[in-house]
């Protein structure tokens, strides 16, 4: 595949009051939005092959920086031509800036051998200016990530999107705590385009990098619009919304736009990070003017039995997601499927769908616990997600041209 080496781009092409589509070039190729971006934390999307995944066609796939930096490592992933060619992937990904793992598991997981418990010991991370020591989660070994190094890490990995390293601070923090964080997330920002452009924007493979900037400011006003203005000052591709609050509070998550949507450039993309537990959560945050998402729900929840069902209705404003099924979802292991000969969505056009494969099947291989379960259920969970962000698109490009 020839890569553009020095480009990326993000053009709008239709607009339906805050919602958008749009089209991403990335070295490896464009990414329509908006978009749902399939979860592939240790690269890979769990239970399915990289062929799965392209069939299930998400613009772009993520990868996680922790995980990887800790195993196989991003020196090796480099030496093994990078992340696409590591997983024999060759459409646009975006690495995570390892943060948000720093905190959460780096953070409280340190389980050392401690003679006399069998109990996980628990060691916080050290944040400073500089940066954060923590632990390994696999074997409790300390490590120390400074923004620099988050960055120098996704460029070894070669990812076509990059982010930010950031700290992301509970929700519970109080303003104080707020403006402290927001002044070392700016300041590790900072530090980290000074390592992203001593590369020339490259990656280790030599193709060109987009870094997303990261706002948060937790539950405040002010501190978000701060947060905005000091992000959209840098020479950032693209804006991500960060923060306990943005995917989990979905009216804190549309919040969190309304009060910033005026201070940061309308030409580049926005990026709700982790948002995404429902596909009605899809549609209302692309009607409030987002236009990447990723979450790892229709992967996880697909393994414990839940998978989604439903489509987009555009007949009422702001739309919403039909199901025959209570939040879109049903429970493949109750016993109302074990003779149902239906695929699991009679319209859906994923692979599993498509050809055939019953609710009752899925029901008792679900039961029992078979592998075959966990490729076929993820196949229509992730489609399901990334179908919507299609019917989304198709949805706003319509209207766009009925109204221009
Ligand atoms: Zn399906």
């Amino acid at each position: 595949m020839k890569l553009s080496m020095n480009h990326f781009s993000f053009t709008i092409q239709g607009q339906y009051q805050q919602s958008r589509a749009g089209v991403i070039q990335t070295a490896h190729g464009p990414a329509l939005t908006p978009m749902f971006m399939a979860v592939g934390t240790r690269a890979t999307v769990k239970a399915l092959r990289s062929e799965d995944i392209k069939e299930i066609n998400p613009q772009v796939l993520l990868a996680n920086t922790y995980h990887l930096f800790l195993r196989p490592g991003h020196q090796r992933i480099a030496a093994l031509g990078g992340l696409h060619q590591f997983m024999n992937y060759d459409r646009p990904m975006l690495t995570d800036s390892g943060g948000f793992q720093v905190f959460s598991l780096g953070a409280q997981l340190k389980q050392t051998a401690k003679r006399n418990s069998n109990q996980p010991q628990l060691k916080p991370a050290k944040i400073s200016d500089e940066g954060v020591k923590f632990y390994s989660h696999l074997d409790g070994e300390e490590i120390f990530l400074s923004p620099a190094k988050s960055i120098e890490i996704q460029q070894y990995l070669g990812a076509d999107i990059i982010m930010s390293f950031d700290e992301c601070l509970p929700d519970s923090s109080n303003e104080q705590d707020i403006e402290v964080s927001l002044l070392r997330t700016y300041n590790w920002a900072k530090k980290g385009i000074e390592q992203w452009e001593s590369r020339r924007r490259l990656s280790e493979q030599g193709h060109y990098q987009a870094l997303f900037g990261i706002i948060q400011g937790g539950k405040y006003r002010k501190w978000r619009q701060i947060a905005a203005k000091q992000m959209s000052s840098l020479p950032f591709d693209g804006l991500a919304f960060g923060g306990e609050t943005v995917g989990y509070n979905m009216e804190d998550s549309k919040q969190v736009l309304s009060w910033t949507q005026s201070l940061i450039p309308p030409h580049l993309p926005r990026y709700a990070m982790g948002l995404g537990r429902d596909p009605q959560n899809i549609i209302d945050a692309v009607w409030a003017g987002f236009d990447m998402f990723d979450c790892v729900a229709p992967t996880r929840l697909a393994r414990n039995g839940t998978l989604y069902s439903g489509n987009l209705d555009t007949s009422v404003e702001p739309w919403i997601w039909q199901s025959d099924y209570q939040k879109g979802r049903l429970q493949i292991g109750n016993a109302e499927f074990a003779n149902d000969t239906r695929p699991i969505q009679v319209d859906c056009d994923c692979f599993t769908c498509r050809q055939g494969y019953t609710r009752a099947y899925l029901h008792y291989l679900y039961k029992a616990k078979e592998l075959t379960y966990y490729l076929l259920a993820s196949i229509h969970n992730v489609r399901t997600f990334v179908r919507l962000t299609e019917q989304l698109r198709s949805a706003i490009l319509e209207r766009n041209r009925k109204t221009t």
